[in-house]
């Protein structure tokens, strides 16, 4: 579309490091966009040479056929909204919107701060100093006071980090709708996987700087691409596989001498050394014994863990490789979650599994890929 944000083989260095690699990606123009990763990954930096606060070490940025990559900052018709709001204490809310405006010498600047804070929903907090305000409420006026400059891109950047769960959700909401009425391109930088699901239209997973991948949060959660992906968005099983063959549509795996199908149209990757994952919620348990549909994979275990979490009790079962699998299990049935040292069988639908690659090295051993939210590891 005309005004689309297009980063093209963005890379940013600080010295030696590598914050952002060569990253490529289109925001649709109107869309709600998030860019979710580990704390480190880069998309801070990604943001903020969108709004003109880092200058890329290569790479171009380009708003519609604007190229923008060296613009100043004030002269991007951008703005940023921060987690820690950034109002002005000094003035009332009323002022506080106008500032854009008024700086550049705008009439009517009333009737828009008005719009605004009938937008917001805070019509009646005009008068008021930011710090008569609840956290919530301040951002709403910090992005109030973003969109009266009616910027082409809004930059938000983990601008809901600062407040408690429940508000959060509420603003989640709240800010969707004013996306949805405003019509305009959000950037919204994130680690928080369920904000970015809830919220977005599209999802980009950035890892050490570069895109993991991108799509629908339901494409990229049904779906992944990779391991890292897998266990970033929500939680996967993953089991080390080799692929022994396909017939009718079907790749045929081995894995600790258990034999396991998924349909090709689910696979990333379909010979070799391939991970065959599942998500937890997509596993039934049976008791040993009990029938199983016969198409179904299934592996057998010991529970080693149960834990009760209202709307699903969560099972940790160990595999007789030594693997620890995750199940969830929705609490819709009445009964008794299963106790520790159930025996059990886990089974699921073929078409629920999803296989990707295996590159030499990783998984040679009965370990399940975990990711790492908070990019600490070694
Ligand atoms: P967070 O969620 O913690 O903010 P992030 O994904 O936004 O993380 P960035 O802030 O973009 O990550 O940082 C990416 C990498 O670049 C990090 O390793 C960080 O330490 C480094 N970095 C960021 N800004 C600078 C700077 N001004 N000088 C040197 N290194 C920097």
């Amino acid at each position: 579309m005309a005004d689309d944000l297009v980063l093209e083989n963005v890379t940013k260095r600080f010295g030696a490091m590598v914050a952002v690699d060569d990253l490529s990606v289109t925001v649709p123009q109107g869309s709600f966009f998030a860019l979710l990763g580990a704390s480190g990954c880069g998309k801070t930096t990604t943001l903020r040479m969108v709004a003109g606060l880092e200058e890329p070490t290569a790479g171009t940025i380009r708003l519609g056929d604007k190229d923008i990559t060296h613009l100043r900052p004030y002269r991007r018709p951008v703005n940023t909204v921060f987690q820690s709001y950034a109002l002005f204490p000094h003035l009332n809310i009323e002022d506080n919107i106008a500032f854009g405006p008024r700086q550049r010498g705008e009439r009517d600047v009333a009737k828009k701060v008005a719009d605004m804070l009938e937008l917001v929903q805070l019509p009646a907090f005009g008068k008021r100093k930011p710090a008569q305000l609840s956290g919530g409420q301040q951002q709403r006026i910090a992005l109030a006071r973003a969109l009266v400059n009616e910027p082409q891109v809004l930059l938000l950047d983990e601008p809901l980090g600062a407040l408690d769960l429940k508000l959060r959700r509420q603003m989640q909401i709240e800010l969707k709708r004013i996306q949805t009425e405003v019509g305009i391109t959000f950037l919204h930088v994130t680690h928080d996987q369920d904000e970015a699901m809830w919220m977005a239209d599209t999802v980009a997973v950035m890892n050490h700087g570069r895109i993991e991948q991108l799509g629908a949060p339901s494409e990229i959660y049904e779906f992944p691409a990779s391991p890292f992906v897998a266990n970033f968005l929500g939680q996967s099983n993953l089991f080390a596989a080799e692929v022994s063959g396909t017939s009718d549509g079907d790749i045929h795996l081995a894995a600790y001498g258990e034999r396991f199908a998924a349909p090709v149209a689910r696979a990333h990757s379909a010979d070799g050394r391939v991970w065959l994952g599942v998500r937890p919620e997509k596993v039934r348990l049976a008791m040993p014994g009990e029938e199983v549909p016969a198409a179904h994979n299934r592996v057998r275990g010991v529970l080693t863990d149960t834990c009760y979490a209202g709307v699903s009790t969560e099972y940790l079962l160990k595999t007789p490789w030594g693997q620890e699998m995750s199940v969830f299990s929705a609490n819709a049935a009445a009964g008794e979650p299963l106790a520790p040292g159930t025996e059990v069988v886990a089974h699921w639908y073929p078409p629920h599994s999803f296989v990707l690659d295996r590159p030499a090295g990783e998984g040679d051993e009965a370990t399940q890929y975990s990711a790492d939210p908070l990019g600490v590891a070694p």
